[in-house]
């Protein structure tokens, strides 16, 4: 660490009260028209939350982290967990529309001004999706930089051959964020080179040597198969400079990491909530069930993981948005964070006892949920691999 970094960090100040309560209060008022019900209903019909998201949009929520001057409410990233973190603690879930609120931020910080002027503002206003984020592939997984799509330039165009996978939300989506390599790794000294990043108007390239398939998988999360066959992409729709672009995604999961741990502190808080409303409402050997201390220990475990994980995310965004280094407190703060959640969640299962499985009690489905926290967007092994080799100067694993 620099000595400036040192004396910067003592100046960085985070709040450790409900942040936000204006913002926190209108989302739960929102939530509050989007009950359990609305979401069983969804799930059995595998469909979107088409009006929950546009009440997100409307309130202007999704464009939370994009500059005035572009349209959006140029709030701090930590406000943009705080309404992430309220829409799961009210028992939503914001997997269908979050990345509407971060993807941006490649074009933000990456793209030029024209390209910054063409989309930001019909993104802000929700005119324009920009939902999906094609990074994974089947053949290839965490080791993105071994991923095979290949994008090559002919002419004004870049013309895209590959397959992605797990690519969440693409058929609810006007534009793509797509990751692909534009120099084989054989020509390039690092491996990190030669990858670049591109906005795919999905809307023109559909049907045009772009097919998506839904992927069927254990919670509602609209997620895609991605198949790219000779799709033309205008070069205009490169992202910064062309050979650049894992740098560009890697420093875009920062902001991924804080946001989708705040969505776990969410969930953890609706886990324990609802664990301890029926916990001391349930009555078995004439007494609740909540005092018993191997029903009461869980839960008020999993809450003090919790508050843990909640302290490091906010110092993670405190970092982000003094533009320090945060990538160990995002990592750690997620990791931390999806934990905390899927503890609640197990005491929050195992307190229902049969009724836990009970589709109305909707603890199965958000357990269901939650679970996904600690593999996407990254798993737990390779955060504490990040954390072994970055952090505290172990041997690099893989
Ligand atoms: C519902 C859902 C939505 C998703 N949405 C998106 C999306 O929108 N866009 C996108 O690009 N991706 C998306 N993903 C993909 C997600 O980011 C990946 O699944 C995740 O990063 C893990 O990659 P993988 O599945 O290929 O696992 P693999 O890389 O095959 O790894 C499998 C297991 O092995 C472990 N492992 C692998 N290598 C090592 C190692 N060196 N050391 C220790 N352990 C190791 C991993 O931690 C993991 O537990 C989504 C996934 C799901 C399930």
């Amino acid at each position: 660490m620099t000595e400036s970094t040192a004396t910067r960090l003592d100046e960085v100040s985070m709040s450790l009260g409900d942040d936000f309560p204006d913002i926190r209060e209108s989302v739960r008022r929102i939530c509050a028209d989007f009950p359990g019900a609305y979401w069983r209903d969804l799930e059995a019909r595998e469909a979107y939350p088409t009006d929950f998201v546009a009440a997100l949009t409307q309130s202007g929520y999704l464009g939370a982290l994009i500059p005035e001057t572009y349209g959006g409410a140029g709030l701090p990233l930590r406000a943009g967990a705080a309404i992430l973190e309220e829409i799961h603690a009210s028992g939503c879930n914001a997997g269908p529309c979050h990345a509407q609120m971060y993807i941006m931020g490649t074009l933000l910080r990456h793209g030029s001004p024209e390209q910054k002027q063409r989309w930001l503002p019909g993104i802000a206003s929700g005119a324009l999706r920009l939902q999906a984020f094609g990074v994974t592939e089947p053949t290839t997984g965490t080791d993105t930089t071994k991923l095979k799509t290949r994008a090559v330039r002919q002419g004004d165009h870049y013309v895209v051959h590959g397959q992605k996978v797990w690519t969440s939300r693409a058929l609810h989506s006007d534009l793509m964020l797509l990751l692909a390599r534009t120099t084989p790794q054989e020509e390039v000294k690092k491996k990190t080179d030669g990858l670049s990043v591109f906005v795919v108007d999905i809307r023109e390239c559909l049907g045009q040597g772009l097919e998506i398939k839904p992927l069927k998988a254990m919670i509602n999360h609209h997620a895609t198969e991605v198949f790219f066959d000779g799709a033309r992409v205008p070069a205009g729709n490169l992202i910064g400079e062309e050979g650049k672009g894992f740098k560009y995604i890697l420093d875009g999961m920062n902001a991924e990491r804080i946001l989708v741990g705040s969505e776990a502190i969410g969930d953890a808080r609706w886990f324990t909530r609802t664990a301890v409303a029926y916990a001391n409402d349930r009555r078995v050997f004439d007494r609740p069930i909540g005092q018993n201390q191997g029903v009461q220990f869980p839960i008020a475990h999993a809450h003090a993981q919790t508050e843990a994980a909640s302290l490091l995310l906010r110092k993670a965004s405190a970092l982000f948005e003094a533009g320090l280094p945060c990538g160990a407190e995002a990592n750690m703060g997620k990791m931390l964070a999806s934990e905390a959640a899927w503890h609640a969640a197990e005491a929050c299962l195992q307190t229902h006892g049969g009724f836990g499985y009970a589709k109305e009690y909707d603890v199965e489905r958000k357990w269901r949920e939650t679970r996904l926290m600690q593999i996407a967007p990254v798993s737990t092994n390779m955060v504490l691999a990040y954390v072994a080799e970055h952090v505290l100067g172990l041997p690099r694993s893989y």
